[in-house]
């Protein structure tokens, strides 16, 4: 059986009528850069979110760059994350001109660990930005009771989070800001690049708006020297006729993700990663982790099943960053994650069959690997 390990057709053909619909408005409008759809989108997703403000943007690294330049973040400055994530999160910190310092993440989850955050805060740390990697969000009540007793805000990077709840609120509405990227891949989706930055903080919300465009107000005043970082109106529209079906998406993620692990809980070789009791991940990427990952996954695409490796490389051994001090970071839990991981299909259209296929493959090749060759027949 074939298993692709993300199927963005399957998700659209449903709603390409209603699409069409919504992109041919735009067009009669047109609205095309910022504007009314983009405006109609923000507002619901900021009460999806659960925050007083959503600040629709061009992708999800300029929404985390545009966070820091907001909250002032100037050169010189330290910004605590974490090197297991994509590295969009370490690039907005440095073209911000800040330090990018890594702190190790939880064995069980790979998320930050907040036991290590007080060490790694120093006078110069002027922000915290806990990963939810995968869609499970990051521990954040000790997280923000060590930023808060610091006085040191925190960004949420919720890129792959969507929906994905921490004691009842949802991803973007416990820190200063939420940062969102929509590219397509993510459980909520552009048709192209877009992204999002979720407040409640109404000065942090003006000062997003004025910096996302040209530093303005009204036209060609320029308060300040700001950027090009609008909302793509056709984007607008269609992130928010797929809004409606997040939830829906994520419910069918959920379920697969249970049957995974009904499937794989207990198998010799293979480490299921813990779903903390604190929330409700999104389910953004199913992430198991075993020895042998490249053979693994080889194997797995002989049997048709695509799998993905979410991120076999930590930001602080990326080529990038080889000449900065974090280079120097030991980050042991990281780089163990880093060689072990293996994502396998994740998405909302997945069918029983495909996941129990992707299931039953992998256990039978981590079982061949791990048994010791035959002895050669005489
Ligand atoms: C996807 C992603 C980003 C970057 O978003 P883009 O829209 O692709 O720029 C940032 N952080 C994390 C954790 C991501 O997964």
């Amino acid at each position: 059986m074939q298993v692709p390990f993300l199927d963005l057709k399957a998700q659209h053909a449903p709603i390409r009528e209603e699409i069409a619909r919504g992109l041919a408005a735009v067009i009669d409008d047109s609205a095309f850069a910022g504007g009314k759809y983009v405006a109609e989108f923000e507002s619901d997703f900021a009460r999806y979110c659960g925050t007083r403000f959503a600040i629709g943007v061009s992708n999800g690294t300029e929404s985390l760059w545009l966070c820091l330049l907001a909250l002032g973040i100037k050169p010189g400055d330290e910004v605590i994350t974490v090197a297991a994530t994509f590295i969009a999160t370490a690039e907005a910190i440095s073209h911000a001109g800040a330090v990018p310092v890594f702190v190790d993440v939880d064995d069980r989850t790979s998320l930050m660990d907040p036991e290590l955050l007080e060490a790694a805060i120093t006078p110069r740390t002027k922000a915290i930005i806990p990963v939810h990697l995968y869609g499970q969000m990051a521990d954040m009540d000790p997280i923000l009771r060590i930023a808060r007793a610091h006085g040191i805000p925190v960004i949420e990077d919720a890129a792959q989070a969507h929906g994905a709840t921490y004691r009842g609120r949802h991803a973007g509405s416990l820190g200063r800001a939420g940062s969102f990227s929509f590219y397509p891949g993510k459980n909520l989706g552009a048709m192209g690049e877009a992204g999002a930055i979720t407040t409640d903080d109404a000065d942090l919300a003006d000062r997003l708006r004025v910096l996302r465009d040209h530093g303005q107000r009204t036209k060609y005043n320029h308060f300040e020297i700001g950027w090009n970082a609008r909302m793509d109106g056709m984007q607008g529209a269609v992130l928010r006729i797929k809004l409606r079906r997040l939830d829906e998406g994520n419910t069918r993620r959920r379920a697969h993700s249970e049957h995974y692990r009904s499937l794989l809980t207990g198998t010799s070789g293979i480490i299921l990663p813990e779903i903390r009791s604190y929330g409700e991940s999104s389910h953004h990427l199913f992430v198991v982790r075993m020895r042998e990952r490249d053979r693994v996954i080889a194997e797995m695409a002989k049997r048709g099943i695509s799998c993905g490796i979410h991120y076999p490389i930590p930001v602080h051994r990326q080529p990038a960053y080889a000449t900065h001090p974090v280079a120097q970071t030991s980050l042991p839990v990281t780089e163990r994650w880093a060689a072990d991981v293996v994502s396998l299909p994740m998405y909302p259209e997945l069918q029983e069959a495909q996941v129990a296929a992707a299931a039953q493959a992998l256990k039978a090749v981590v079982a061949e690997l791990s048994s010791p060759p035959a002895v050669a027949a005489l």
